[in-house]
């Protein structure tokens, strides 16, 4: 089979195409045929070595779309030629956690195409509890873009910030990905939208396409005080962040008092100087989101199948072209989400 492999950490130009044995299944695994990938800023910190070192050779991704192949022994339910979907989470499904429903809290919650090889590839070798079937109201792109991104956008929508109908929440890096995500599921919750970007054009695909209420540009204008005007000096209930540091101070003036701050991830690096009083002072809640639960991405997955979340997708480049689709996402160009298509 053909992969995208990475033989050592460091930039995209590690990244090789090369031919290799394809995976066999054993006991309660399946092989799947992946026809389509989709990026996530995961895939380059991987990629640079940030979660420390993988072993090499590795092949990256974490969501993928595409058909049965093989099935290993005690696998029921599946039949090869099955279109189905993999989650990129797994918990043991064994431990407490797992049997609340919390398979994100698993002490062995494992990361498709972080510890294990992943779907930059043509075959993807999984525990069968990661598939899921899926019709053919969605292409393969579309089912592979609903999974980091869209998960995580769930996990702290409604299962972290727990968003109720009419609550004003703010959603940074409309074209992001999560960001993108973040606004679409927001707006499920019945929430008000205010969201950021660098560029114009985004912010206004954002509110012609996303369905956005209110948006500020962060490069020339002031976020927090535009926040404050539109909430009429109360401060937006929810902040959904994955910026970390360069977004902090905003964030912290953005909330209103009570307000919720859900952050699940640092693109502007690991560490941030805060102010610890407005924290305890104005009753803010911090709260991190780790990826999401199983029986939300089956409701996520349900949603779309019924036409309720449609996927925002940017471009799509072909396997081999790996390298030039994560320098692309790395210049912050996209809205939506980045695929791969595995032909
Ligand atoms: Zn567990």
């Amino acid at each position: 089979m053909k992969s995208m492999v990475l033989a050592e950490h460091g930039g995209s130009d590690r990244l090789q195409l090369v031919d290799q044995p394809t995976p066999i299944p054993g006991p309660g695994e399946v092989v799947v045929r992946v026809r389509a990938a989709s990026l996530n800023h995961l895939d380059i910190w991987i990629r640079m070595g940030a979660f420390g070192k993988m072993k090499m050779p590795h092949i990256g991704g974490c969501d993928g779309a595409g058909e049965v192949d093989e099935i290993g022994a005690g696998v029921e339910g599946f039949s090869k030629g099955d279109r189905v979907v993999v989650a990129p989470g797994l918990g043991c499904g064994l431990c407490p956690d797992c049997l609340a429903g919390e398979d994100s809290l698993c002490a062995k919650f494992q990361v498709l195409g972080s510890s294990i090889a992943g779907t930059f590839s043509e075959y993807v070798l999984v525990n069968a509890r990661r598939l899921v079937k899926v019709s053919d109201a969605l292409t393969f792109e579309e089912w592979a873009a609903l999974g980091v991104a869209y998960l995580t956008a769930w996990h702290m929508v409604f299962g972290r910030a727990k968003m109720q109908p009419g609550e004003r929440v703010l959603v940074h890096a409309a074209g992001s990905g999560v960001g993108a995500a973040a606004i679409q599921l927001a707006k499920l919750a019945g929430g008000l939208i205010f969201t950021t970007s660098s560029k114009d054009d985004k912010l206004a695909r954002a509110r012609d396409e996303l369905g956005a209420d209110a948006t500020a540009n962060y490069a020339t204008g002031d976020v927090a005080a535009t926040v404050m005007e539109w909430t009429k000096g109360r401060g937006v209930d929810v902040v959904i962040d994955h910026v970390g540091p360069d977004t902090w101070k905003t964030n912290i003036a953005s909330l209103r008092k009570g307000g919720r701050l859900v952050n699940c991830g640092v693109t502007s690096g690991p560490k941030v100087e805060m102010e610890f009083r407005p924290i305890y002072a104005r009753q803010i809640s911090l709260l991190g989101a780790y990826l999401g639960n199983r029986h939300e991405f089956d409701s996520l997955l349900k949603m779309a199948d019924a036409g309720r979340i449609k996927p925002v997708l940017d471009r799509v480049f072909d396997l081999a072209d790996l390298a030039a689709a994560q320098d692309y996402m790395d210049s912050r160009q996209q809205f939506g989400k980045i695929i791969l298509r595995v032909p």
